[in-house]
């Protein structure tokens, strides 16, 4: 969440932090600001998105070739105009844009406050910047890097700042600690940011910066170094992205375009992995410790929202077939828990951006207590990828909708790709039935493809829908993780309150909410549960429910008691969760566009949550 940009070179940089502020705007929309080094340090800072703070400084004189800009997700003090980074030290010697929470900025303020210190606003940020401005001063040190440095060393919490000094008009000062931060190289020119994503255009060169480095960057100049002063060597990385897979094209949303692209990105998630000549599955980033993974006595899935989700699925189908004892953890109640970890234990991460705050905690927390920890993540070389032993990238390219859909189909090819590879190297599944998985998992991109041209029909029936006050989604097995998942995305883009249900509890409760009023959603396969949730359904009807079925195409029983169906290609259930989500993203989307909602930036919500 949240996210700055910094720019140091002989271009203007206002065009350049402008830009990159609206490719990290998925990150948090409460305010964006800019500040410029121009002889003067000049800020400007707007609440709300970044086109805000455009019109508003419009008339404004923006030239300088220094600059450092940010994207607010408000953490501490309310989304206004004063409260926008970057922040001013109180003498006005420093200005800083700020990704993370400084935990013990209470007490450090205090300290301030009694020594004289003036605050502003109500940003843990602002006293950051103080803190800075007070080492600065003291004995007339007036050494920028120095005061950062110092400052860096009495702050607890996670950071990724970018700094600009009054007094020295030549560089910018960065550090990370827990929130991502990117440096591009340029010629002659230095860009910053919280993900590649605003640096692809004008290089592809970067150096990921690791937590405890602090940078100091010149135009043609660049020193990385730890809080401590000691030296750090750093390693540039070529990026693989390009300016196509940042930008909506034709699409009227980047959700929108994200739940079309499926059909290729679950085809780039298994590529290389599926070998189809060999009839097997290979995971290159786990060949090392995969015998350790086939010994495993327990694996624990860590995620949080839709990464969760997938690891849910991924428990059914790890313990169905490969037969070892899987759980399935809230990384933000693992990490405080004090759960039992033992050395045979295999960790697994899920998260999309590699940044989830909570998620990296857990897995530190867990990797002092000697587990093996793998990583699934969709950001090459973040935290979460860098922190784990092994691990498999999915592959989905960036995806900048909020709410995630083809980053969680990719989790989940990536999960059941490892599922079926390790119930084979157990002994748990034959060949036959292993290639059989196999061929269904090659067959999913068509099927998908054959789901998404029937958008038109899940269009009409979310207009029929578009009004309900509640939804309820209903599913049993691989399909249970699917109707949390299709609840999740109603709830986080339309704003409609909806509930995911294993089908079997609906009677422990949730079948008080069933009126006339009441779509239910019930995901199917013609799986072992059939005709158990057959008899769900019955229970709704009687209740005067409507029915909307997630069906497969010869699944006429339940096609003939719904009231709207969503159709999708017949699959093994072991893969079906790929195509029952498609229908409910849709779904989602069309209902949130009917409702005039925000779909790729839904209220109070931003991705790559670097903050617990
Ligand atoms: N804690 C800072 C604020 O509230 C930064 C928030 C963030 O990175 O999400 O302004």
């Amino acid at each position: 969440m949240c996210g700055i940009v910094g720019y140091i070179g002989d271009k203007n940089a206002y065009p350049i932090l402008i830009k990159g502020l609206q490719r990290l705007e998925y990150r948090g929309y409460d305010s964006a600001g800019i500040a410029i080094h121009n002889s003067s340090l000049k800020t400007f800072k707007k609440k709300g998105k970044v086109n805000e703070l455009e019109t508003f400084v419009a008339d404004k004189d923006t030239r300088g070739y220094i600059g450092i800009g940010h994207t607010r997700w408000a953490t501490h003090g309310e989304p206004g105009n004063a409260n926008a980074h970057p922040h001013t030290s109180m003498n006005g010697n420093f200005v800083l844009a700020h990704n993370g929470i400084i935990e013990n900025y209470a007490e450090l303020k205090e300290d301030l406050l009694k020594k004289g210190f003036v605050f502003q606003t109500e940003t843990d940020t602002e006293v950051l910047v103080n803190l800075i401005e007070y080492f600065y001063n003291l004995n007339e040190v007036n050494n920028a890097e120095l005061a950062v440095r110092l400052a860096l060393s009495k702050v607890v919490g996670a950071y990724g700042i970018v700094i600009l000094c009054k007094n020295e008009k030549d560089r910018i000062i960065a550090a990370k600690m827990g929130s991502p931060l990117v440096i591009g190289i340029g010629q002659g020119e230095y860009f910053l940011a919280s993900d590649a994503g605003p640096i692809v255009e004008y290089t592809n060169s970067v150096i990921y910066l690791n937590d405890g480095n602090v940078a100091i960057i010149g135009k043609n100049s660049l020193t990385l170094k730890t809080i401590g002063n000691a030296p750090v060597n750093f390693k540039i990385t070529k990026i693989d992205l390009s300016i196509g897979d940042i930008e909506k094209g034709d699409f009227d949303h980047y959700m929108l375009k994200e739940i079309f692209e499926q059909p290729k990105t679950i085809q780039d998630t298994y590529r290389g992995r599926i070998k189809p000549e060999q009839k097997d599955i290979v995971l290159g980033g786990l060949l090392d410790v995969f015998p350790k993974i086939v010994q495993a006595k327990r694996i624990i899935i860590i995620g949080c929202g839709t990464s969760w989700h997938a690891a849910l699925l991924a428990e059914y189908l790890i313990e169905e077939y490969a037969r070892v004892p899987v759980e399935v953890e809230y990384a933000s109640e693992f990490r405080y828990r004090k759960p039992i970890i033992n050395p045979g234990d295999v960790i697994i991460a899920v998260s999309q951006s590699g940044e989830t705050a909570d998620t990296l905690a857990a897995i530190k927390m867990a990797k002092k207590q000697g587990a093996l920890i793998l990583g699934i993540c969709n950001i090459v070389g973040s935290s979460i990828a860098r922190e784990t032993d092994a691990g498999v990238y999915t592959h989905a390219g960036t995806e900048i909708g909020v709410a995630s859909t083809k980053a969680f189909t990719a989790q989940v090819t990536v999960l059941s790709l490892f599922a079926f590879k390790l119930a084979k190297a157990r002994g748990q599944i034959d060949q036959e039935f292993y290639e059989m998985l196999i061929n269904e998992m090659l067959d999913i991109p068509d099927k998908v493809q054959t789901i998404l041209l029937r958008n038109s029909n899940i269009k009409k029936v979310a207009e029929k829908y578009k009004d309900a006050v509640n939804a309820l989604y209903l599913g049993r097995g691989y399909l249970f993780p699917v109707a949390l998942e299709g609840a999740l995305k109603l709830k986080e883009i339309s704003y409609m309150h909806a509930e995911g249900y294993a089908a079997g509890e609906m009677k422990h409760g949730p079948i008080a909410l069933v009126d006339d009023n009441l779509p239910v959603i019930v995901v199917s396969a013609k799986d072992g549960y059939y005709e158990k949730v057959l008899n769900n359904i019955q229970e709704v009807k009687a209740r005067k429910g409507n029915i909307i079925a997630v069906v497969t195409e010869s699944n006429n029983k339940l096609r003939n008691m719904a009231d709207d169906i969503f159709e999708v290609p017949e699959s093994h259930p072991a893969v079906a969760a790929l195509l029952t989500v498609i229908p409910l993203q849709l779904f989602a989307y069309y209902i949130a566009v009917m409702r005039e909602c925000n779909i790729d930036q839904p209220r109070n919500l931003a991705k790559s949550v670097t903050v617990e």
